[in-house]
This record gives C-alpha cells, sequence and structure tokens, in this order.
C-alpha cells in the first residue's frame, strides 16, 4: 500500500510531501520530497494515537456520575451505578467505548478492567488492545484469590508482548488496593509476559493523605468497607511505598497528581511513565502532575482519558484541547507526542509504535488541513475540532 500526504507527523516532528508505502502491517519506507505529489490535498497523517489509560467498560456511565465530590463519594457511586450489572452490561459497555477510541483516531490502548469484558475485545476489535485485568483485593487473601483466578483465565488468552497484535495482562488497581506480595506478583506476571506494568497512584487528595499519612476520608472508606484490608499507617511517600513494594522499571503510572519534584526525578531514574487525564483530573478538581517539572525533568508524560465514569469524551483530541488551553506554552509537537511517540517509547523500546518510520507498525489517523492552513502555525490541530478522513490499523483501513 502506498499513500501521499502533504504534511506528515511522525512522532516528533512535522514534515512535508511524504509518501508512505507499508505491507504486512509495518511500515517499509518513508520518502518525503520538496516538490507537492498529485493527489491527497490537504491530508495531514500521524500516527494512530495511543490511549495509555482507560476503563472500556465503565463507558455505559458518561454523565451519570457526580463532579467536584471527594473521591470515596465518587467512588461509592460507582459502586452503587455497577451493582447488578450482568456481563453482558459490561460488554456492551466496553464495546461502545472501544469505538469511540478507533473513530476517534485512537488504534492503541492499554485499557484497564475488573468483569473480564475487554477480553472480548481482543478478537471482535480493530484496535491494538492490551487488556489489562486488574486486582483488587484489599485484602491479601482477597486479592491472593483474584490473582490466581485471573491468571487462570488469562491462559486461553495471547499474552506475549508485542510478539501479539493485542494482548491480555494483568494489572494493579494501587498500592492501598493490593497487598506487597500480590502488587509484586502483578509486577512479576506483567514482566514475564514482556508488558508494561500498570496501576493507579496519588490520583486524589484523599489518596495522597491515605498514603503519606495513613488517614483521612479515604483511610475511614477503606476501614468501612474493606475492614481486612492490610494497609499499614505509617509510611513513606505514595511513590516510596511502591518502591518498597517491587513497583518495575518501566512501570505506567495512572494519574500522579500529587508526585513530587523528587518523585518525578526518581521516575525518569527508572524509566517510567506517567499517565496524565486531563478531563478526569477537571472532573473531580484534583491537583495536576507538575507539568512543568515533569518536562524539564525529562520524565515521559503521556495523556489518557480514563472513563466516562470521570470524563466527557474517550477522544484523545479532546484531552490534548483541554491540556493545550491549561498549558498552553508546550508546543503542539510536543503535545501531539504525549499521544505517539511518548506513549510508544512506553509499551515498546524499540520505536515500532507511535511513530512514523521504516519498521513501525502502520497506524495511522489521517485528519483534515484546514483551507486557510499558512504551513506554520499549528494551534488549530488542538483548539478546532478535528475532521478524521481515515483510520488504519496494523495496515488496514478501519474508518
Ligand atoms: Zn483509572
Amino acid at each position: 500500500m502506498l499513500q501521499s500526504f502533504p504534511w506528515v507527523f511522525d512522532g516528533a516532528k512535522f514534515l512535508r510531501n511524504c509518501t508512505l508505502e507499508w505491507r504486512a502491517g509495518r511500515f517499509s519506507a518513508l520518502t518525503s520530497s520538496q516538490s507537492e505529489s498529485p493527489g491527497n490535498k490537504n491530508l495531514l497523517a500521524l500516527p494512530g494515537l495511543i490511549n495509555l489509560h482507560s476503563h472500556l467498560e465503565l463507558t455505559s456511565l458518561a454523565g451519570k456520575l457526580p463532579r467536584l465530590v471527594a473521591f470515596p463519594d465518587w467512588v461509592a457511586s460507582l459502586r452503587q451505578q455497577i451493582q447488578g450489572w450482568t456481563p453482558s452490561d459490561y460488554l456492551e459497555s466496553a464495546r461502545a467505548g472501544a469505538r469511540q477510541l478507533w473513530t476517534t483516531g485512537t488504534t492503541t490502548v492499554l485499557d484497564v478492567g475488573n468483569s473480564g469484558a475487554n477480553l472480548n475485545l481482543l478478537q471482535e476489535s480493530p484496535l491494538r488492545i492490551l487488556a489489562m485485568q486488574e486486582i483488587l483485593g484489599l485484602g491479601g487473601e482477597v486479592s491472593r484469590e483474584r490473582m490466581t483466578h485471573a491468571q487462570a483465565i488469562l491462559e486461553a488468552y495471547p499474552g506475549q508482548w508485542p510478539a501479539e497484535r493485542s494482548v491480555a495482562g494483568i494489572c494493579a488497581h494501587s498500592i492501598y488496593g493490593c497487598n506487597s506480595s500480590v502488587f509484586g506478583a502483578c509486577a512479576g506476571y506483567s514482566q514475564s509476559r514482556g508488558q508494561p506494568f500498570t496501576f493507579h497512584l496519588e490520583e486524589s487528595s484523599e489518596e495522597h493523605q491515605l498514603l503519606a499519612l495513613g488517614s483521612g476520608p479515604m483511610r475511614a472508606w477503606l476501614d468501612g468497607v474493606f475492614p481486612l484490608h492490610e494497609f499499614t499507617s505509617v509510611g513513606p511517600t505514595g511513590l516510596e511505598r511502591a518502591l518498597a513494594m517491587q513497583m518495575p522499571r518501566r512501570s505506567v503510572i495512572a494519574h500522579g497528581n500529587h508526585l513530587s519534584a523528587k518523585d518525578i526525578s526518581t521516575l525518569v531514574r527508572l524509566d517510567a511513565t506517567v499517565v496524565h487525564c486531563p478531563q478526569s483530573r477537571a472532573w473531580f478538581g484534583h491537583e495536576s502532575i507538575d507539568v512543568e517539572a515533569c518536562r524539564s525533568h525529562g520524565v515521559r508524560l503521556c495523556l489518557g482519558s480514563d472513563s466516562l465514569a470521570s470524563a466527557e469524551s474517550l477522544s484523545l483530541w479532546e484531552q490534548m484541547r483541554l491540556f493545550h488551553k491549561l498549558h498552553p506554552n508546550v508546543p503542539v509537537k510536543d503535545v501531539l507526542a504525549m499521544v505517539t511517540s511518548l506513549p510508544g517509547d512506553a509499551l515498546v523500546q524499540d520505536q515500532s509504535l507511535g511513530r512514523i518510520g521504516v519498521g513501525a507498525f502502520a497506524d495511522l489517523v489521517i485528519v483534515a488541513l484546514p483551507q486557510a492552513f499558512d504551513g506554520e502555525n499549528w494551534e488549530w490541530l488542538l483548539e478546532e475540532p478535528i475532521q478524521i478522513k481515515q483510520v488504519i490499523i496494523h495496515g488496514d483501513i478501519v474508518l
């Protein structure tokens, strides 16, 4: 397959007049020239977008949960809403979420689920999906049982990443949702399959208080709902607790809103990734991770959507738009890298994901350029609604 574009974003920079060639799911050639190629006017090709944090099975909760409430109250509300959901409710919800992703240009997703619904997507969705089964035990015995159960289920699914296009795996909910041995076992399981290990860390001030001081409303909630939890009262900060619990190198941390500058420099040493979810942060009114500190220390900061239980949209364009509004000094190409090459690096180490270049996976999103585009100012990409013309995953046109 061969296609020419007047503009290409390769994951790091904009290129002029490019012809892309791909076969067997990977780019085989990329040539650029001074002169415009005929046809394909007014198009920009980007690497397929990568969403490093979603819960697709919660898509049906769109607009149903309260905003700007304390985190334990939101969790209680979530638990109430999903009470009585059947496996087919979860599946329908996950399918709707997956569709929202690939129709808005996301081609790879690191998805976290509790119901097993995302496993169905491995076969039926065109997405490149890492379908993680979340271990949330809040007590050693319960989480160990869930871990064993999840491992037994996963034997039937492809797991070796990135050898397979989509894989199933295990992740930990958080460092208070599992005890130390289960958290470490989840990490070890992910590493044995070559997969990234992901978990939530310090999303809310209530969790920050719990992790730093062992007290506060989240502690009261834990003690009330899960009296058998093994969370200890006194401990260091969230990241230090995670490290003490065998958090591996190259972990993918969801949120990290309360990470300090010292934590951020530690994450650089560990080659870890932080997934910032702009709409979800705004939904709660949570503090934001220090974007300037991330950029100056060079930590791998990416963007994710989280679920529609705490976001208006699963579209990464919407996440980028809000991020750009709040951080207008971050160059457009750097924001685009947060949903292409940076998450690509977080998921695979050989630059084959989230980039347009020879050897990379042929995942593309093709958008229309505005009539009045001056060839220099790319702000419109993050400020105006995007018209998606085509989505290609592993060389196949899916939209
Ligand atoms: Zn989450």
